[in-house]
């Protein structure tokens, strides 16, 4: 038998109710913040996403899905959302559009990842971004929508980590600060980490690898190296948080995997097992360094997966099976053709409505329906179709009523 790739999975029936109604919430949340859905494609020149998210980043580095297609082009399946739709924004002349222009999206995601507790080579993210503000009050709208969200779905223990990375002015003094620091240990650190370096050594701080980690400890702080403009920002972004309520804890450790983040970047941390549920930033550079004319903005990504596995465990109680409302049983080929036309009739009516299609015996046919766990069960014979009155039994008090046939 033919199995899944490792690191993917299958949606199941049982399970796939739970997305549904994780994807709704996040749309009618969205929306009423004035997030229109966009949706790109899977594969992109490679190039967007070297440019896009950074060449000396983990995931254009390690991760990326890389092909020649027929063509001879080099094509790369998405491993992220933001440089598609900003790709999108740009190749549409959205920038034309009234500012802020707000998008979101629910698309899946290809990296290869060593495969592990939430983290699969094939994983859905539902973001959104905001384009046309540089003020923090973006940032805080992006945040109070996030934890509008997984407010309504009941999500909890979870926590707010925030940071600003800095500016292009700001990060020049912190990278050599910071390289000077490395350097008399460079030799230690893992061979990636050796060809970020020079080009970009602030990604050294997000290494995974336990050495480098370790290696880290006691680097300059980015805080210490923030401009007039980035620690205003940051300040008039953390009194906003404080001002709606919003707990949140400073974390200068926060680097983020991909290069285009600027100013604000933050984590939606799970208490339960500590793993990120929704990461983003801001990226005042990205537009422009895709040909754009310079344009704020901000954004980010939620793992669908690792969402719902938290959404699991805080509602243990929520019941997403569907049953029918009506089974119709028959008994006899004259009641098996009236049974048909009621059951028609009931889901044209928006009812969800069964009947056997397999040729069963009454008692099987209600047999099947119990298992279906059918609300109520109306079984037609001669006499009901003479009378248009059956017996409609709820099936679990067991109760049974009198009706017309023909008022259902
Ligand atoms: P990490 O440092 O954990 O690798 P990242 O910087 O790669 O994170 P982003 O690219 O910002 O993460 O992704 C945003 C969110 O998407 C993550 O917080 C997580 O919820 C989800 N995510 C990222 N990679 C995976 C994966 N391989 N499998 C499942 N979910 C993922
Ligand atoms: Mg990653």
């Amino acid at each position: 038998m033919i199995q899944r790739l490792k690191g993917t999975r299958d949606i199941l029936p049982g399970e796939i109710a739970k997305w549904q109604y994780i994807e709704k919430i996040a749309k009618e949340t969205f929306e009423q913040y004035g997030y229109d859905e966009i949706r790109v494609p899977v594969i992109e020149k490679i190039e967007l996403f070297q440019r896009g998210v950074g060449d000396t980043t983990d995931i254009v580095q390690k991760e990326m899905y890389v092909f020649e297609d027929k063509g001879e082009r080099t094509i790369a399946l998405r491993p992220e959302g933001t440089a598609g739709v900003v790709r999108a924004y740009l190749e549409n002349g959205m920038s034309s559009l009234p500012s802020p222009t707000k998008l979101w999206y629910a698309m899946p995601m290809y990296r290869y990842e060593n495969v592990q507790k939430g983290r699969q080579r094939e994983f859905t993210q539902i973001g959104a971004e905001l384009f046309g503000s540089s003020s923090y009050m973006a940032d805080v709208e992006v945040i109070k929508m996030i934890m509008t969200l997984l407010d309504r779905l009941n999500i909890k223990d979870i926590e707010l980590n925030i940071n600003s990375i800095g500016c292009k002015n700001c990060r020049k003094e912190y990278q050599e600060a910071l390289r000077n620091f490395i350097r008399p240990n460079l030799d230690k650190h893992c061979d990636v980490c050796k060809t970020r370096f020079e080009k970009n050594p602030m990604r050294i701080l997000d290494c995974k690898e336990k050495e480098c980690k370790e290696l880290n400890k006691g680097a300059p702080c980015i805080l210490d190296f923030l401009c007039d403009e980035c620690k205003q920002h940051f300040e008039s972004f953390k009194n906003s948080l404080s001002d709606l309520g919003i707990e949140f804890k400073v974390d200068s450790g926060i680097v983020r995997g991909l290069d285009y983040y600027t100013k604000t970047v933050f984590e939606f941390v799970s208490k339960i097992d500590g793993l990120t549920v929704v990461a983003g930033g801001r990226y005042d550079g990205l537009v422009e360094e895709l040909d754009g004319v310079p344009t704020p903005a901000i954004g980010f990504a939620s793992g669908v997966e690792r969402l719902l596995s938290i959404f699991e465990q805080n509602n243990p109680e929520m019941n997403f099976e569907k049953n029918p409302e009506y089974f119709i049983a028959y008994i006899g080929e004259n009641a098996n053709s009236y049974a048909t036309k009621l059951v028609s009739q009931l889901r044209d009516k928006g009812i969800y409505a069964e009947k056997d299609i397999v040729g069963r015996s009454l008692k099987a046919q209600l047999k099947f329906a119990d298992k279906k766990n059918a609300k109520y069960v109306i079984t037609i014979g001669d006499s009901e179709i003479e009378t248009e009155k059956a017996t409609r039994k709820e099936m679990e008090t067991g109760k049974e009523e009198e009706i017309d046939i023909r008022t259902l």
